[in-house]
């Protein structure tokens, strides 16, 4: 009997239990709602989306969950204090997902259509000068599943590409930097950052007032990757004092975005609604489900989240 724990709709909710169930037919899962309580004792795995903790609580004999998104900062906030590992989904279809939305949007940003978007509401005829992909300067943050993928992909169409990681990296074609120094000299050197890192202790609030200002002046900022690693209120600032030239903003502190926010309408700012790599059920569930018939074979664990970095 494997749970299936998350506080999702309940359409979602069953799309993921047929779609799981269909690839495990030799396993039984099911809401964790319907479990009995010897059901319950006898879980030593679940499948999870954004589990409640009381939940899993209730699951005394669980060795590890599997979820079925990649980003786990609120699972591992709210579940120091358990006994079992949490296994975070990685996808290659959605490493795909969201270099495909990096090169989108970095695209964006460097033919300035945010910029000729706002000359035709105003009826202007003025031509900028022409910048190369190789005289775009881009800092991806973050060289992990999505980074490196996303990296790749803004290399393979040209662009100069540089990164940052916790852990010293070598990959080719792209300078890759490590530590405060290094942050400072990637930020430097970046005309659009693009936010690729977990949220972590070490990164929220990374991209502060003074990170920021590190920038080149009309530098552009696409987060992807969690709202509090940057401070908001920091980057409204440099946006409106014109060292910032624009954002492309996909995740916030507060979601959905307050329709009070000023980032709804502010001119150098896009938001987009939390879209720029949604989980693929099809990929997702065929990684879980082989995840799953491989611990059941060998009894082999795949490698978890490290409590202590908190990714
Ligand atoms: P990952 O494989 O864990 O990679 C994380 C990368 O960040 C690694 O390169 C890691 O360095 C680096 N890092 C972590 N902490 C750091 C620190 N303190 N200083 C410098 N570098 C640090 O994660 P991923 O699968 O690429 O996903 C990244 C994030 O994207 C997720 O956590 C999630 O929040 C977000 N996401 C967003 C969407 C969306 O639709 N907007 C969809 C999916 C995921 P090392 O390589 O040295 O470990």
């Amino acid at each position: 009997m494997i749970p299936f724990v998350g506080r999702i709709d309940e359409v979602e909710q069953a799309a993921w239990l047929k779609q799981l169930s269909t690839l495990l037919p030799e396993e039984t899962i099911v809401a964790f709602s319907l479990l009995s309580d010897v059901e319950k004792s006898q879980c030593d795995v679940a499948i999870v989306a954004n589990p409640d903790p009381q939940e899993l609580m209730q699951l005394p004999n669980l060795k590890w969950v599997h979820s079925v998104w990649a980003g786990v900062d609120r699972m591992v906030d709210e579940l120091t204090m358990m006994p079992f590992t949490i296994v975070r989904l990685i996808d290659p279809e959605l490493a795909k997902t969201m270099s495909e939305a990096v090169l989108a949007w970095t695209m964006y940003l460097h033919r300035g259509m945010p910029f000729y978007r706002q000359q035709q509401c105003e009826k202007t005829w003025y031509q900028r000068a022409m910048v190369t992909p190789q005289e775009r300067r881009v800092g991806v943050l973050g060289l992990g599943a999505l980074g490196q993928v996303s990296a790749t992909r803004l290399v393979d169409n040209g662009f100069y590409v540089s990164g940052w990681s916790r852990t010293a990296k070598s990959f080719e074609g792209v300078p890759c930097y490590c530590g405060e120094e290094g942050l400072d000299a990637l930020l430097e050197d970046s005309d659009i950052l693009i936010c690729l890192l977990p949220l972590t202790d070490s990164t929220r609030g990374l991209l502060n007032h003074e990170r920021l200002a590190l920038l080149p002046n009309g530098a552009m900022l696409i987060n992807f990757a969690r709202g509090p690693i940057v401070d908001e209120m920091a980057l409204l600032e440099h946006l409106d004092n014109g060292h910032l030239d624009h954002a492309v903003l996909d995740v916030f502190a507060q979601e959905p975005l307050p329709t009070s926010h000023r980032f709804w309408s502010h001119p150098k700012v896009t938001v987009l609604p939390h879209i720029s790599a949604p989980t693929n059920p099809v990929s997702a569930s065929q990684i879980v489900a082989k995840a799953i018939r491989h611990y059941r074979a060998n009894g082999f664990i795949p490698e978890g989240v490290n409590a202590s970095l908190g990714y």
